[in-house]
């Protein structure tokens, strides 16, 4: 059966950045539905460290996440709810005199890049973080960084979705796309939606939503780990990390310190992620105690695992999909949690009249994808 109404856009997963691009369809005035199998933002987009760091971005993403930093900044407004958006700064310590000099050069490109990264000297290092370490051999600082708050964030696009009309439809996975037309058939189990674009924000699952329309994309998949300790007293103030970039931690208000950073654990597209690795586990959390010693105090809660991915250049993919009118995908985003707001509008303005504000070129799918013939979409 297909629904009867024909929707502009049909969006397919319901994280930050399927969220953020349907909301900015629906304000550019499409008619747009969203389709997630689970609930929004039950994949990456709610298990994620909410870092929102420059010192830990790559350069050729520094302009877009400093553009995106500012959409945070102002998220209460325009999404209507408070999304735990803090900007306490970043602190990032290097021990060694090759991670010193790693720290420099990188955080030079970064600065060239636009983001106001400075070096401090020890002193004043510990009186921006008075929780640091003494051992710190160099330390950068980057006043605009924080953090928002993953858990809150489906709820706060929820609001704003339902507020602009977006048709928003969980608990239903989407199990193939055909062409009808000059638009799309969507399948869902039983029921079909049509619509006149699609847009796959499949995630983790972004290759195998490629593969309906005859997309071969080449996404890889992490399995990361994150970390979170019991409330504790206040042992620090901002987001710190270490110099080759395995270490993200943040105190809440509430006293709870996250840990995370890049380390790993088991799981699949399938399962989710399954199992806690301990060695990873302990590594992570000893190189926490290591840059904040105040966290000596502190025990681990609860650790928790979730799926991210890439592809290759590590660059996001965003964009139409050539060869095939009116297909579109967004995703592979390594830091997509602080690029949602403005990639996802970024896309939708593509959609609406072909004009971002800042060009989408970086990020074409073209340079992973071959024009798939249309009769191979089933
Ligand atoms: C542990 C961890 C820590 C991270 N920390 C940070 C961080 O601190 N800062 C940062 O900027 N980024 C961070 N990231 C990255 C960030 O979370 C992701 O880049 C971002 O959330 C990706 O958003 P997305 O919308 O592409 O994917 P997701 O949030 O995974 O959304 C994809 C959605 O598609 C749905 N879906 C899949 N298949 C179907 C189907 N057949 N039908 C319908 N729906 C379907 C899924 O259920 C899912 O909800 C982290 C990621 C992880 C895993």
């Amino acid at each position: 059966m297909t629904l009867s109404k024909v929707f502009d856009a049909a969006v397919i997963g319901g994280g930050i950045l399927g969220c953020s691009t349907a909301l900015n369809l629906a304000l550019g005035g499409m008619r747009v539905a969203v389709v997630e199998r689970l609930g929004l933002g039950m994949g990456a987009s709610s298990v994620n460290g909410g870092t929102l760091a420059m010192q830990t971005k790559t350069v050729a993403m520094i302009p877009y996440h400093l553009r995106s930093l500012e959409l945070w900044r102002t998220a209460g407004d325009w999404l209507g709810s408070d999304v735990g958006f803090r900007a306490p700064g970043s602190m990032v310590t290097a021990f060694t005199d090759a991670e010193a000099e790693m720290q420099e050069s990188r955080m030079a490109a970064r600065r060239a890049a636009g983001a106001p990264i400075e070096f401090v000297d020890l002193k004043r290092a510990r009186q921006i973080e008075p929780g640091l370490t003494e051992k710190a051999k160099l330390v950068s600082h980057c006043p605009v960084d924080g953090y928002a708050s993953p858990p809150v964030i489906a709820k706060a696009y929820r609001g704003a979705l339902v507020r602009e009309g977006v048709a928003v439809r969980e608990g239903t996975a989407v199990t193939g796309i055909d062409r009808d037309g000059d638009g799309f058939s969507i399948r869902l189990g039983g029921q079909r939606l049509a619509a006149r674009r699609v847009v796959l924000a499949g995630g983790a699952w972004l290759k195998g939503m490629a593969g309906w329309l005859g997309v071969e994309l080449p996404v890889g998949v992490l399995v990361n780990l994150l970390a979170i300790t019991e409330r504790t007293r206040p042992v620090m103030r901002t987001v710190a990390s270490v110099a080759n970039g395995l270490l993200t931690l943040k105190q809440y208000e509430n006293g709870t310190v996250l840990i995370g950073g890049g380390w790993i654990g088991r799981g699949n597209l399938h399962d989710g992620g399954v199992e806690i690795m301990t060695d990873q586990l302990v590594a992570n959390v000893r190189l926490a105690r290591h840059v904040i010693p105040g966290l000596a105090i502190a025990r681990v809660a609860r650790g928790w695992l979730g799926l991210n991915c890439h592809v290759p250049d590590w660059k996001p993919v965003i964009g139409p999909l050539s060869g095939l009118p009116g297909a579109f995908i967004i995703g592979c985003c390594r830091s997509g949690f602080t690029g949602g707001p403005l990639l996802g509008r970024l896309l939708a303005q593509e959609m609406l009249d072909g004009k971002p504000e800042m060009s989408l070129k970086p990020f074409d799918p073209a340079r992973f994808t071959e024009a798939p013939s249309l009769s191979a979409a089933s």
